[in-house]
């Protein structure tokens, strides 16, 4: 379908210094975009050194946003197949431990990679697994977004209560409050630029942290004007925990740690009250809505169309491959059109327009991505261009996208640069990735 190549530079425009120029699309029409940027949609007049892509019965949206992921459990895929969450997180915790800093990084390539065909331009990884407290894990997460080309939101989790002082983790995982706040300020400084990276503060679940590290988790973030991110109301086991704990729920628990506010979001919220969706509501709390991990848990029904009239933003999330082992962040919008439908017993609770908005702009709102999202002139450029070959007879076009087989992406543009040309990754030699992760996983159980 392409009848001209991309020729871009780094700057998100086209090398002529003219603008790039997605034309025919079904869904919205053309596209422009110059320097990085959004210029213009709709019906868009040639001018003299566009680069002009042609898009001809394609559907092009906004990037997707994945606002939660684990990309290291690509090395543990298909275990603890029967487990709920907390036995399957102590199935795999000592595995995960013996984890080193290269594994991470194939696991991160072939995950990001997967995101990237799958129509992902923004990739948000919680990573809270550093054995031995080296940090440069981080390093090797930020050196396959930028191999792949993708934005990453990179959040420093972090678990500091192992199970002899009541924690779920064995003790040899956690790491001292101390070094993971300073570690959190030292990754911040290696690579958070508020564009490509961003770091996030992000102590992993109630029942792997001390009340301390959320405390000072929070006023760290606040200090460097970071956001916050943690695993919150996903199971019954962890409310249990936190009514034994510490006699509260988990969401209680949130405001008792400084935390509420529009610059946390959550991974999950899958067990709040109608009291409790009020009071995250008026704070703007985001949640990171992620149906499949949460169906293969049995951890329950995310009670989104709740959460966005309360006033969250909600976005989708992959969660890590352990739990999903699709890794593709494209299936998540059917499959959070169907729970939506399952769980209010209404055929309209949730169209397909919806799970797009989700997808896109509810994942940029979680990430404080104010100019990211949608397909609006002056927005980043950060542009999925999906196949509609199959489409032509499908009278709503998002609809037979949504509803419709899986498919990865023709072209992605994030900036306005080339990162999926003609289905073909550009930045990473997928294949050679795969056969190199599965080495290292077979390794990794041996
Ligand atoms: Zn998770």
């Amino acid at each position: 379908m392409t009848d001209a190549a991309p020729d871009l530079d780094h700057s998100g425009g086209a090398r002529s210094g003219g603008r790039l120029v997605l034309r025919g699309a079904r869904h919205p029409g053309d596209v422009a975009v110059a320097h990085g940027r959004i210029v213009a949609v709709g019906t868009v007049d040639p001018e003299p050194g566009d680069e002009v892509v042609c898009c001809d019965g394609d559907v092009v949206t906004a990037g997707l946003v994945n606002t939660h992921h684990h990309l290291y459990q690509w090395m543990t895929r298909g275990r603890a197949t029967g487990c709920g969450l907390f036995d399957w997180l102590v199935t795999l915790y000592p595995v995960w431990n013996r984890m080193s800093v290269e594994d991470v990084h194939a696991a991160a390539l072939v995950g990001l990679a997967e995101l990237a065909i799958t129509g992902c331009t923004t990739a948000s990884d919680h990573h809270y697994v550093v054995p031995g407290g080296d940090d440069t894990v981080f390093d090797a997460i930020v050196e396959a977004a930028a191999a792949v080309g993708i934005r990453l939101h990179l959040s420093r989790g972090s678990m500091d209560l192992g199970e002899s002082r009541g924690g779920l983790p064995p003790d040899r995982l956690v790491e001292d409050r101390d070094a993971i706040l300073a570690s959190t300020e030292s990754v911040v400084a290696r690579h958070h630029d508020g564009d490509m990276v961003y770091v996030t503060v992000a102590p992993c679940s109630p029942f792997s942290v001390t009340t301390e590290l959320m405390v000072e988790s929070a006023e760290l973030a606040r200090r460097l004007g970071l956001r916050l991110h943690t695993h919150l109301c996903e199971t019954i086991d962890e409310q249990e925990h936190c009514l034994e704990r510490f006699g509260r729920r988990p969401v209680e628990m949130l405001d008792e740690w400084g935390w509420g506010g529009d610059d946390v979001w959550l991974a999950h919220g899958i067990h709040i009250d109608d009291h409790e969706m009020g009071v995250l509501g008026a704070a703007g709390t985001g949640v990171a809505h992620c149906p499949s991990s949460n169906a293969r848990l049995a951890a329950g029904l995310c009670r989104v169309t709740d959460l966005r009239t309360a006033g969250c933003p909600v976005g989708l999330g992959v969660d890590g491959v352990a739990s999903n082992e699709v890794g593709g962040l494209f299936p998540e919008l059917r499959q959070a059109l169907y729970t939506a439908r399952i769980r209010e017993g209404r055929a309209d609770a949730l169209m397909p327009a919806d799970v797009v908005e989700i997808a896109t702009q509810g994942g940029a709102d979680c990430l404080g991505m104010a100019d990211a999202g949608s397909l609006a002139v002056g927005m980043r450029a950060d542009l999925a261009v999906w196949p509609g070959d199959d489409l032509g007879d499908v009278a709503d076009v998002l609809a037979g996208l949504v509803l419709g087989p899986d498919r990865r992406v023709r072209h992605l543009y994030v900036g306005g640069r080339p990162v999926v040309t003609d289905g073909r990754l550009l930045g990473v030699d997928l294949p050679v990735a795969r056969r190199a992760l599965a080495e290292r996983a077979r390794v990794l159980w041996d």
